[in-house]
């Protein structure tokens, strides 16, 4: 008696090859056989009539095990039929952290993704070690392993946890005294478990290594096989830097690069991704393995306004809010704090300073605005300094942050407190970066088994991403057919990721299966309603258990974590 047989559906086995009608037998959490089937029974019988059966789909991107400790099913990650995800992203994970430090750093991560702190981290325990049961990455990997988890998760380790640990958060070069400790936290890091690293060349502490840095710790990932995935320097003006850095860094240290998210952001760098698409197939040619990943849509993460104004906490409530934004007082502050940014080191706060490239995503009352770029409604002020050092721009004064000022926050009143944001890329250039043949597919999301509460906006790709890859941009835009873009989301990671047993439908691989129908498979969360799950997926399969039935999550957290 088989666990589960799924009869009578289109295989699309995730090489990219023609589909072909047929049974898929599982058994002791694998694929047993495959084909015609006649007379086989089975504990669990899903009818695939008139559906595809495909290879669960892989994330090349997420934060999930940032949310793991909180929304441990995955709820929104396998409604849209991922069953393996690559966490540990953009130079951040949980682990490794140290006692001194890991307070702060964990609830810093934590509760700036996701607007919420796991249970441990709850108490104010300043810089004391909060009770979370973990330091080590295989501390924290087994914390999550302990909890059970919906979804597989590939981890890698982010290299701002290594600086934090062994630099602090200084933005300096490192010793190289410090470079080898980090290096050794490395290399333990990879032992317990972990399959790469991360940067997140863009934020600190991360952000204050030079690239020789970088590629000392590259070369150790590439001694361990592993994989090394950047977030790019910048993915605006200097993008075709950016990757060129990236690709420096594979060649230099021999590692397997992964460009992140790839995207130009802003009207000004529209169209650059050609460019960047180029250099890397040619530095494929010439021999370094660097490949990219992309979510698809026109916008990038969503944050909201209040957020960004400094003297606002999400532990006030609406009333108290609304209260502030009326004081002069609280305006005088909120002037003097941006002089004080804009003749800082990092400059004016970025959507600020380009608000030609951030667009007005979803409003509390004005809808009609929702689509159009920030600078539309700021009343046409003058752009402040990104740097000290930015040329195009002298430095302001108070008259001028005054008036911005009140613009913000009465456009905050106007709208009820809800202003959300995201800057914009190309539409054109997200078909370009998807429709390359080497490109997967990241959604840049993490798990989520319920709303969040307060004021933290989500990006629709948190339940959109695989479904609006294959309905809207595979089927609808015609961007591919359905066994080229299976094996985008499946069997081309797995290669990447060298993950042996997954990715494909074929005898002895792990069973991670997606049923889903090809002619309705869709999307539906929106910047809107970034909470509504897709339509057309219906089962899915994770280790040979099923994790969702009629395309609602189960409870049976069937992941694993995939150690190296
Ligand atoms: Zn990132």
């Amino acid at each position: 008696m088989l666990d589960i047989l799924v009869r009578g559906g289109l295989i699309v086995d995730g090489t990219g090859n023609p589909p072909y009608p047929g049974d898929v037998a599982i058994s002791g959490g694998r694929i047993v056989a495959l084909g015609r089937l006649e007379g086989a029974k089975a504990t669990t019988v899903i009818d695939a009539d008139g559906l595809a059966v495909a290879p669960g789909f892989i994330d090349m991107h997420s934060h999930s095990d940032l949310s793991l400790p909180l929304h441990p099913k995955a709820s929104s990650s396998l409604s849209q039929g991922i069953t393996t995800e690559v966490a540990g992203s953009c130079g951040w994970s949980l682990a490794p952290v140290k006692k001194e430090t890991a307070g702060s750093v964990l609830r810093g991560l934590c509760e700036g993704l996701m607007g919420e702190v796991p249970g441990g981290l709850d108490a104010e325990s300043g810089e004391g070690a909060p009770d979370l049961g973990w330091y080590s990455f295989d501390q924290y990997l087994e914390h999550i392993e302990n909890q059970g988890m919906g979804v597989n998760l590939y981890p890698i380790v982010g290299q701002s946890l290594l600086r934090a640990h062994v630099v602090g958060t200084d933005r300096r070069p490192a010793t190289p005294g410090e470079i080898r400790a980090m290096q050794e936290l490395l290399v333990a890091c990879l032992a317990e478990g972990a399959r790469g690293l991360s940067t997140g060349r863009a934020y600190l502490p991360g952000a204050g290594a030079s690239i020789e840095e970088i590629i000392a710790l590259a070369k150790v990932v590439a001694a361990s096989g592993g994989l090394y995935t950047s977030h790019l320097k910048d993915e605006s003006s200097g993008v075709v830097d950016a990757v060129a850095e990236a690709i420096r860094i594979g060649r230099e240290s021999g590692v397997r690069v992964e460009v992140s998210h790839h995207k130009a952001i802003g009207r000004a760098n529209f169209g650059r991704v050609a460019e960047t698409l180029t250099m890397m197939e040619d530095a494929r040619r010439s021999g370094v393995d660097v490949t990219c990943d992309v979510y698809p849509y026109s916008f990038a993460q969503v944050f909201s306004l209040l957020t960004e104004i400094p003297g606002i906490s999400p532990s006030q409530s609406d009333d108290e809010v609304r209260v502030l934004l009326a004081q002069e007082e609280f305006r005088q502050k909120t002037v003097d704090q941006l002089l004080k940014a804009c003749a800082s080191e990092n400059g004016a706060p970025g959507f600020l300073s380009r608000p030609e490239h951030i667009m007005l995503i979803s409003l509390g009352a004005s809808h009609e605005l929702e689509g159009q770029p920030l600078a539309s409604v700021m009343g046409g002020f003058a752009l402040l300094p990104s740097s000290p050092s930015a040329p195009a721009v002298g430095a302001p004064d108070p008259a001028t942050i005054r008036a911005l000022v009140d613009r913000l926050l009465d456009f905050l009143r106007e709208q009820d407190l809800r202003v959300n944001l995201a800057a914009i890329m190309a539409e054109e250039d997200v078909v370009a970066v998807l429709g390359q043949a080497e490109t997967m597919v990241g959604t840049d999301a993490f798990t989520l088994d319920r709303e969040l509460g307060g004021r933290t906006p989500i990006h629709p790709r948190h339940y959109g991403t695989f479904p609006r890859v294959l309905g809207h941009y595979g089927r609808d835009k015609g961007l591919g057919g359905l066994a080229p873009m299976v094996r985008k989301v499946s069997g081309l990671p797995a290669r990447k990721l060298r993950l042996a047993d997954r990715g494909l439908l074929a005898r002895g691989m792990s069973a991670d299966v997606v049923v889903f129908d090809p002619g309705t498979i869709a999307d539906r969360a929106t910047a809107q309603s970034p909470y509504l799950e897709p339509i057309g997926i219906g089962w899915v399969i994770v280790n040979g258990r099923v994790a969702a039935k009629d395309g609602r999550p189960t409870d049976a957290r069937a992941g694993m974590v995939l150690r190296r």
